[in-house]
């Protein structure tokens, strides 16, 4: 399929407006975003960013449609997400496309993160039968005490340029069917994923006269989120991006005390102790250092190997990498594809040059790619640094394909190690040696959200929680309980006595 033909499929215009209630586009009002392709560097087409007007319009008829969403019944309102995965089933195709040119991935990575949306929407179908509340014993007679959970009311989505589309399904889907309205500010850079997204819903929201207004849009930078996180009218802004974003807007919510859900930065390792299976490790942290051209929260950047098997997978690491083709990320047999922009390839380059400054190691070289094929500027290539763990630079998450190696002599030295960064996200450890496994996955091991044995850091199946400790934001998205973070909890003590009843009681 050609790109017009796929622009064509999802509705996406030459320009188009950044404003929607759900199913009605409004006139945005403020400057174009043009959209530029990283695979070759081609406008792809332009996108009219929100002006306040119109975002408070957008607002407002988020929280109208509140009034009447919340009265669905959330298996109804689960209904709606199903059929929203039956789309997303049909436009898997274009959209994943779509997601792979616009943001850059591999097309297996565009159509995993259309995939990730419709299981989402599976689980979330489940969940609307299941939004589970305590009951527990009043201390008085004749009254009864249980939980309940309501809905939030307006929920702000604000999502980064790496997942596109996935990350915003994680949490609209669940605050739906919790009863929630939403408004999604994607990232400025992938504009477009979200245009087609909203073109796909509002198919089936028309179809089962949803209220306009359960799902907003509005696109625009960063100044748009800061209204997010400055209107009293929203209370739950969940933001992905980076830690530095993350601080700004937790500060702002915090000051009208709101509530945020943040899932930010990561600076993930994967251990590696003398009893690992070293074609397993190999496997693991190639993928996850050069999958998304190093541009995942969950990228593995640090190695952390015993000095026993230090050197053998060193020579593995290097001949893997001599074997990895960078390119078109549309095209199947490229391993590489671009990072997003040229700013991204000048972080990587100061990035490169920070570790040498500092004395790091080059095992794998770094460089950028220019000619034919690479004229979009973005190409890079990964590469392999031998450095030590207490760096600035190697304590600092940079969004490309450069790993990080050192070596430890005791897994007590590798587990602080590895919890020595200021991030939280993502870790791992390769051991086929049982008490390493247990010690790792144990109070005294791994400090992350996410702490896995013989698989690598990246990627996360959307049945668990997702999410973060320190500098990575707390927050906890997609499967598990994590639909409690959409919702407000409400304890209700119930008198069905009378007094007289009481009186009679021979205990009182
Ligand atoms: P970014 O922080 O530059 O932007 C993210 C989003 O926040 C964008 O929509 C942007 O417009 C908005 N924004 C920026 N400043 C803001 C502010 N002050 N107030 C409100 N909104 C603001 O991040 P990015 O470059 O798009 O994405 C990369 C980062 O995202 C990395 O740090 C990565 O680790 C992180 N990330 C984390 C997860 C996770 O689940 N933990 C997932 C994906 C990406």
């Amino acid at each position: 399929m050609k790109m017009d033909s796929i622009l064509d499929k999802l509705g996406i215009n030459k320009v188009n407006e950044g404003a929607s209630t759900g199913t009605k586009w409004l006139k945005a009002g403020g400057d174009p975003i043009k959209s530029f392709s990283p695979v070759d560097g081609k406008e792809i087409a332009w996108v009219k960013s929100v002006n306040r007007k119109t975002y408070d319009a957008v607002i407002t008829k988020a929280e109208e449609a509140f009034k009447e969403w919340r009265t669905w019944p959330a298996p109804k309102r689960g209904e709606v997400v199903r059929q929203v995965g039956e789309a997303l089933r049909k436009y898997k195709e274009p959209l994943g496309k779509l997601v792979s040119y616009e943001m850059g991935k591999s097309l297996q990575e565009g159509y995993g993160e259309v995939q990730e949306m419709i299981d989402i929407c599976d689980l979330a179908v489940g969940m609307s039968r299941q939004l589970y509340g305590l009951t527990m014993h009043s201390e008085r007679p004749l009254h009864r005490m249980y939980e309940q959970w309501h809905p939030l009311g307006v929920v702000g989505i604000i999502s980064a340029f790496n997942f596109p589309v996935a990350v915003w399904s994680w949490n609209s889907m669940i605050a739906w069917i919790c009863g929630n309205t939403c408004v999604w500010k994607p990232s400025e850079k992938t504009p477009l994923s979200a245009i087609a997204c909203q073109n796909i819903i509002s198919e089936v929201f028309k179809a089962n006269n949803v209220p306009e207004g359960v799902c907003g849009l509005v696109v625009g930078g960063r100044e748009t989120g800061e209204w997010m996180s400055n209107d009293t009218r929203i209370p739950l802004v969940s933001a992905t991006g980076s830690t530095r974003m993350g601080r700004a807007l937790a500060s702002a919510v915090a000051s009208r005390l709101g509530k945020s859900l943040l899932e930010l930065g990561g600076n993930n390792a994967i251990i590696v102790t003398e009893h690992a299976d070293l074609n397993i490790a190999l496997r693991a942290a190639v993928f996850g250092a050069v999958g998304t051209a190093g541009q995942r929260c969950t990228t593995t950047r640090r190695l952390i190997i015993h000095e026993k098997v230090y050197d053998a997978l060193k020579k593995k690491l290097v001949a893997a990498y001599k074997q990895l083709s960078i390119g078109d990320p549309l095209d199947e047999k490229n391993h590489v594809g671009p990072l997003i922009d040229t700013d991204a390839v000048n972080n990587y380059m100061d990035t490169i040059k920070e570790i040498k400054k500092a004395g790091g190691k080059q095992v794998v070289a770094p460089g950028v790619l220019a000619g034919k094929n690479y004229e979009s500027g973005c190409y890079v290539k990964p590469c392999v640094y031998e450095v030590q763990n207490e760096w600035p630079i190697v304590q600092h998450e940079t969004f490309a394909p450069i790993l990080y190696i050192m070596k430890y002599k005791k897994l007590d030295e590798a587990i602080a190690m590895q919890n020595n960064v200021p991030q939280g996200l993502s870790s791992a450890i390769m051991t086929l040696n049982m008490r390493e496994a247990e010690q790792y996955l144990s109070a005294m091991g791994s400090d992350c959200g996410i702490a896995n044995v013989n698989i690598g850091t990246s990627g996360a199946e959307i049945g668990g929680a997702f999410g973060g400790e320190k500098e990575t934001g707390g927050g906890r998205e997609s499967g598990s309980d994590s639909w409690k973070a959409y919702m407000r909890r409400q304890t209700n003590t119930i008198n069905w006595g009378d007094t007289n009843r009481i009186h009679r009681n021979p205990h009182h």
